[in-house]
């Protein structure tokens, strides 16, 4: 019978988790022939010239060991550099000065782990915490003592479902929703919910914020700030830019709060027994997660210090390794539907997986709150923002407002930004941000092309139309249409008051003081 660690060792390579392909090694060996497919991968040549010209080798990401999000096996590092790139893509690394690199005291990271995504060879990883939650999870349900049962819910993020499939030789943007349901009770979850919920709620919040915004003349434009990585980045390198970024607290830690308050309640469990475990496609949520602001549902209860909102978040590929160990294919699986309170979310909530989604679900929000009317569909749809890449912007008059909208991804086009704002050019009332190329279905969580390649605009695009069918096809597409929104806010937070929706919801983000920062000439 094969050992444990011989099965674990299968079924992580056939989910394309960290392993590395030791065929590779003696193609890498020569300069002149490349094994790389570069493809999805533009600035990687220029890198390479660029560190040649310098009389510098390629260089290698190199997390802290207390990195939230990432770790590095550097024993099985081949210097290529295309994680260095990656994040030199995303205007991190080598953009300051090298004097000032050395006075550091951590590594720079916004955890957006497009490193984790451009390693081939699976040498950088997320911080990988499937295979403990799973036998804590385990020793749960076998249990027999009350004191060491706990309650697991699980929430998948709106990305999540149109990549999982990848893993189990389906197509991207594939949807494997109510597959993954099936298979997340199967292997033991109790509750398993929508992170579009957490979406909708985020969306409700943003609107009213950005109407307040806007009544109140509040200078400059509203950024979205449900992206950690991109939320980092303005704390660490705009910080004169806070006061920008929307107080509302991303989907998955509002959720998070909801879950361990009104869902603790409904079902009558104490909310420190919940476990809450987010499937999402990043690991920049790692990192959200160690984050002092996730404890609301805590200081809910007073008692502070003795639970989170939010307990683990694993990414996609974590979750195709941890079927694959079990040798559960979802796709396999008849589909089940979310649990309900707090289980099911809007179209809207579903295009938060990609770039513009965010944005289109907080227009026909803002659009329903002014009006009290269904947005046209030329208003649902904005096809002026339709696109993968680069910033794109559109004007939607509405209520009597008109709103000056943009979407940019990638932290590169984020800096590009924002630079022109410090210049004084602000020609926009909200934009929204997301760090990853494409947004979240490009995110370091994601998927790679056969388990080593970093996906390429078309994965990303193929992914995002998946999301964009999936709210076609969706007969709620507002976010307060939401029968299970409209229920929370009746019950809940309307008779809770103003002060604890603002407690639970909403948050405020700091300067981070940990870098010298001179951005090179
Ligand atoms: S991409 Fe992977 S193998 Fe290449 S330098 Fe970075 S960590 Fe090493
Ligand atoms: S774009 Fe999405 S996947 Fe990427 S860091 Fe932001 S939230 Fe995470």
């Amino acid at each position: 019978m094969p050992s444990r660690r011989t099965v674990l060792k299968s079924a992580l390579l056939s989910a394309g988790a960290a392993l590395v392909p030791f065929d590779c090694l003696s193609a890498l060996a020569s300069e002149d022939a490349p094994p790389y497919n570069l493809d999805g991968f533009q600035e990687y040549a220029d890198y390479k010239r660029n560190r040649k010209l310098n009389g510098l080798a390629p260089d290698s990401v190199k997390p802290d060991p207390d990195n939230p999000s990432l770790q590095r096996d550097g024993r099985r590092c081949m210097n290529c550099g295309r994680c260095d790139a990656a994040c030199m893509e995303q205007k991190i690394a080598h953009w300051y000065k090298p004097e000032d690199l050395k006075s550091s005291v951590k590594t720079l990271c916004m955890h957006c782990g497009q490193c984790v995504s451009a390693c081939k060879y699976n040498v950088l990883t997320e911080k990988t915490e499937f295979f403990d939650v799973g036998t804590a999870l385990a020793r749960s349900v076998k249990s027999e003592n009350p004191d060491e049962k706990r309650v697991y819910v699980a929430t998948t993020a709106p990305a999540l479902r149109v990549s999982l499939g990848e893993l189990f030789g389906l197509e991207p943007g594939a949807n494997l929703q109510n597959q993954a349901v099936a298979a997340l009770r199967k292997i033991g979850f109790d509750y398993v919910l929508d992170t579009t919920f957490g979406a909708d709620l985020v969306t409700v919040e943003e609107a009213r914020e950005l109407k307040a915004r806007l009544d109140s003349k509040t200078p400059g434009p509203m950024f979205t700030s449900c992206c950690p990585a991109w939320v980092t980045f303005v704390e660490t390198f705009y910080p004169e830019f806070i006061p920008n970024l929307s107080t509302t607290r991303s989907p998955i830690l509002a959720q998070g709060a909801a879950i361990k308050t009104t869902f603790a309640k409904e079902k009558g469990i104490d909310p420190a027994k919940i476990v809450n475990v987010a499937f999402v496609p990043c690991v920049g949520k790692k990192y959200e997660a160690t984050r002092p602001e996730n404890a609301k549902g805590a200081a809910y209860w007073d008692r502070e210090g003795e639970f989170r909102d939010l307990d683990y978040a694993l990414t996609t590929r974590e979750l195709g390794s941890w079927f694959s160990y079990l040798q559960l294919d979802p796709s396999k699986l008849d589909p089940e539907d979310y649990d309900p309170i707090l289980g099911s979310g809007s179209g809207s909530g579903k295009l938060f997986g990609s770039t513009g989604g965010v944005l289109r679900s907080l227009v026909r929000q803002f659009c329903k709150d002014v009006t009290g009317e269904t947005p046209s569909p030329e208003t649902m749809e904005l096809q002026a923002i339709d696109g993968i890449s680069g910033l794109r912007e559109t004007t939607v008059d509405v209520g009597g407002y008109k709103l000056r909208a943009a979407v940019v991804c990638g932290l590169a086009g984020a800096r590009d930004l924002l630079d022109r704002m410090k210049g004084g050019d602000i020609p926009y009332d909200v934009v929204e941000v997301m760090a990853c190329p494409g947004g979240c279905v490009g995110g370091g969580g994601q998927p790679k092309i056969a388990g080593t390649e970093r996906p390429t605009d078309e994965t990303r695009a193929q992914r995002a139309s998946g999301l964009a069918k999936i709210d076609r096809e969706e007969k709620i597409r507002v976010a307060s249409d939401n029968p299970e929104i409209s229920a929370f806010y009746k019950d809940f937070v309307e008779p809770e008051g103003e002060e604890r929706r603002e407690a639970l919801f909403h948050t405020s983000f700091q300067k981070r003081d940990v870098w010298k920062m001179s951005p090179r000439a």
